[in-house]
């Protein structure tokens, strides 16, 4: 991508309403903009970020088994009614009435209207399990929308259902969520922590939510802190292995952490001082059994085994890929700006033109950017004619993991510049040496 026909409308001035940095940075970084309270448009670079941790969301979905489809934004409240939350919500849900007078809602989350799905096509114990997910936009109107997209009143989500025939398969469902989403938020580089959680509206009795420790964090955590090191599992995992999922997901779960609404003093209080961790977090996911909660009233049911029907067992399981792009900003920045970490970073290498307009830095950096893309790396080439320092104050602030700088006095003697946004550090370099580095 040519930055000169790009939309990157970076600020220059910190904005006054932006209580966080992440917000902060993602407002100056051109990547947002809020259009009314809680409610926010995503510019090109913000997009770009907010893709990748869809893509990534998706394949560790995909890997653990689950299937996509794609449920609407606007639903019926006949179907809430049934479930009996149609009042329970209470004001967080945007209630709507078509021209008909009939009673619509924006969702807030899917349980019913998956379960619906279900219900209309499933019959037999022989198609469990089944874990479908949508990564959709979400509406709660939240007392306090605030810190960007971090709280917002419209919001992405990943939410997955499953169903199985027992407590058994369900609880097999849960560990391949559970382990999925080590998996996800570790290649975005963070460090999510599963904690003991509180079921809240949704109902059910197993539930952790998935917390990364910050000091802008709207929960209050406590855990062991061996949390911060433990490996977390590779792509190789078997997701049909019942036992080894139960093995990891003990491993995960045997050491103390919880919320502060599951909090439990004497069970903190017996970890050695040295090791307790009582922090700020920020919740990115959450997962949950909840049983019969909804089949049950809903009457979705399968003939088991024994040829008699039975509600299935369910657990939903949420992500916030929007409040994700934000946590990862508040876990990967400096003063001078984002730092992406490689796995959701909006471009691979940003390739700077010192002097837009030479014969020899256009030639140079047309021939790297060809073959940077050619070889599948995404890039934005600032071919624009702003001052250096100003293209560096861009790049810096943008965070791609790597600047590639193209200057005639470097070229004078061969060489171009190559910087690590994340460590700082640079070389010269033979224009070749730069590809064989960046390919
Ligand atoms: P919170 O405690 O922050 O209000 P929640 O517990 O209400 O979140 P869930 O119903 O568990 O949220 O939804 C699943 C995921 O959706 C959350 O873990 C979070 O990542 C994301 N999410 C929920 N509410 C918001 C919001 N207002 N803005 C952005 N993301 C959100
Ligand atoms: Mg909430
Ligand atoms: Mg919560
Ligand atoms: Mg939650």
């Amino acid at each position: 991508m040519r930055l000169s026909r790009f939309f990157l409308p970076i600020l220059r001035e910190t904005p006054k309403e932006a209580e966080i940095i992440s917000h902060r940075l993602m407002l100056r970084a051109g990547m947002i903009r809020q259009e009314s309270s809680g409610i926010y448009a995503w510019l090109p670079l913000g997009k770009r970020v907010l893709d990748r941790v869809c893509g990534i969301v998706r394949e560790e979905q995909n890997r653990a088994g689950a299937v996509e489809l794609l449920m609407p934004t606007i639903q019926s409240a006949d179907l809430w009614r049934e479930s009996g939350r149609y009042d329970d919500y209470g004001k967080e849900m945007l209630r709507i009435k078509d021209r008909h007078e009939r009673d619509m809602l924006f969702g807030p989350t899917n349980e019913e209207m998956v379960t619906e799905i279900f219900r209309s096509y499933v019959r037999s114990y022989r198609d469990l399990p089944l874990n479908l997910y949508h990564i959709q936009w979400k509406f709660r109107d939240e007392v306090r929308p605030r810190f960007g997209v971090m709280r917002s009143r419209e919001f992405l989500m990943k939410d997955a259902y499953s169903f199985d025939l027992d407590a058994e398969g369900a609880r097999t469902s849960y560990n391949r969520m559970f382990v999925a989403y080590l998996r996800t938020f570790a290649r975005m580089g963070l460090r999510a922590i599963p904690m003991v959680a509180d079921t809240g509206p949704i109902g059910g009795n197993l539930s952790h939510e998935f917390i990364i420790l910050a000091p802008t964090g709207e929960s209050e955590v406590f855990c062991h802190e061996d949390y911060l090191k433990l490996p977390v599992p590779g792509a190789d995992v078997d997701f049909d292995d019942a036992a080894g999922l139960q093995g990891l997901v003990d491993g995960w779960t045997e050491l103390y952490a919880a919320t502060s609404e599951k909090h439990d003093e004497a069970a903190f209080d017996a970890i050695p001082d040295a090791s307790r961790l009582s922090a700020r977090g920020i919740e990115v996911g959450h997962i949950f059994y909840f049983g019969t909660k909804y089949s049950a009233p809903m009457r979705a049911v399968v003939s088991g085994q024994d040829g008699q029907e039975q509600p299935v067992h369910m657990g939903s399981y949420g992500i916030g890929p929007s409040r994700l792009v934000a946590a990862i900003v508040e876990a990967n920045h400096d003063d001078k700006g984002i730092i992406w970490p490689e796995g959701v970073a909006p471009f691979d290498i940003g390739l700077a033109n010192l002097k837009a307009g030479d014969a020899s830095t256009d030639t140079v950096c047309a021939d790297l950017y060809a073959k940077l893309q050619a070889g599948g790396k995404s890039v934005l080439y600032d071919d624009t004619d702003e001052r250096p320092g100003s293209k560096f104050a861009t790049l810096d602030l943008i965070g791609l993991p790597w600047q590639l700088v193209v200057g005639p006095k470097g070229l004078a003697s061969g060489t171009v510049e190559l910087k690590h946004r994340a460590s700082g550090e640079k070389e010269s370099l033979s224009t070749e040496s730069a590809l064989a580095r960046l390919l």
